[in-house]
């Protein structure tokens, strides 16, 4: 037998939001609700799915390996240039290649407890180490105690999702230029902005204007949340183009396949499918916070399109009997909740399926 790395060896696997298709399969259930992996309620743009099919017949032919119409199309979006603008196989990929390229074998990142699991998940298939100091009161980041542990640990990468996963939770633009001039303009920091499209606020971060004046930054963003692509696999990083050149130096030549290029450029065009995708979240937030308010349940606030929802007794029973009835949501132990569920955020039914769901399984 092959020996793994030492580091390899300890590593827990993630595990994502059950399939509808495994419960399909273990209970029989046919009508299946999956509220447990931030998907789109809404689905894929219809521009974006005619795209794709058009694609089709290209299929035995390589992708173009650096997808320049998906690049500058997302430069002119951005209004940075496409040196600034790297992909990625799922923003996944590039906290992956972001850790491969700047920080070395027993390094430390810095993210946060109760964080986004794939930065600790991937830091240890590199063996580094991830600290993660608690979060302040109502499940925010706790940005001092964030700085604080990224100096006296010497860290080579700052990872902070904003809004947050599992938490909803947000930071607001002046705790982060506050925090920035705590850890100084040499420090790598990643802002993963996955629910990006999703935040209405005062005071929101403006990344963009922050990577103009300090470089060592990355921003993440996705297809797959707001765009509704979670299965095409898009994500992408907007940076200095030298960070920008590093990463592309390292990543699978065709990391993004011709379907995810066409696709992606076309959901990226259609602005009518995204305004209707957050009107749908809205609406869903306002059903959704008045269920759980009249159930008797505390949930953190939310700038997303989920719901971390406190129920106060051991989630996992909870989970299961949700199971039983055909709801999937995600159970919140490896993020350290172990009282937790994580609601996605669904069309009309689906919220009132979980409500009431939840409503029937809380009074046994
Ligand atoms: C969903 C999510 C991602 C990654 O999604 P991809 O599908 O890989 O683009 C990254 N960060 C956070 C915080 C997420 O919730």
């Amino acid at each position: 037998m092959a020996n793994p790395q030492e580091y390899i060896r300890n590593l827990t696997p993630y595990v994502p939001g059950k399939p509808i298709e495994e419960l399909q399969r273990e209970f029989g259930i046919q009508n299946v609700t999956k509220l447990a992996s931030n998907e789109n309620a809404v689905g894929p743009s219809p521009l974006a799915l005619a795209a794709i099919v058009r694609e089709l017949a290209e299929l035995h032919r390589y992708p173009e390996g650096s997808a320049p119409t998906l690049v500058s199309e997302l430069a002119a979006f951005l209004q940075v240039d496409p040196s600034n603008v790297v992909l990625g196989n799922g923003s996944d990929e590039l906290i992956k290649l972001i850790l491969q390229a700047f920080c070395p074998r027993n390094g430390v990142v810095v993210s946060s407890e109760h964080g986004f699991l794939m930065y600790k998940v991937f830091a240890g298939g590199f063996g580094i180490r991830c600290a993660e100091p608690p979060l302040a009161q109502n499940y925010r980041y706790d940005l001092r105690a964030v700085g604080a542990v990224a100096k006296e640990s010497g860290a080579h990468a700052v990872f902070l999702a904003n809004p947050s996963n599992p938490t909803g939770t947000t930071f607001t633009q002046t705790e982060l230029l506050r925090f920035c001039e705590d850890v100084g303009p040499d420090l790598l920091l990643i802002i993963d902005e996955a629910y990006y499209e999703y935040v209405e606020m005062d005071d929101a971060v403006d990344s963009l204007t922050l990577l103009r004046n300090r470089p060592n930054t990355v921003i993440l963003r996705t297809f797959s949340k707001a765009y509704g692509l979670a299965g095409l696999r898009v994500g992408y990083g907007i940076t200095s183009s030298e960070i920008a050149n590093y990463i592309n130096r390292i990543r699978t030549p065709f990391n993004i396949n011709r379907l995810a290029q066409v696709g992606a450029t076309a959901a990226l065009g259609d602005k009518e499918h995204l305004a209707q995708v957050l009107e749908v979240n809205r609406a869903g937030k306002i059903q959704i916070t008045r269920g759980l308010r009249e159930l008797g349940l505390n949930f953190a606030d939310s700038q997303t399109n989920f719901y971390l929802v406190d129920l106060n007794r051991p989630a996992g029973p909870v989970y299961e009997a949700l199971l039983r009835m055909g709801l999937i949501v995600r159970p919140m132990t490896a993020y350290g909740f172990p009282c937790h569920i994580r609601i996605t955020v669904g069309q009309p039914a689906e919220n009132a399926r979980v409500l009431s769901a939840l409503r029937a399984v809380l009074a046994e």
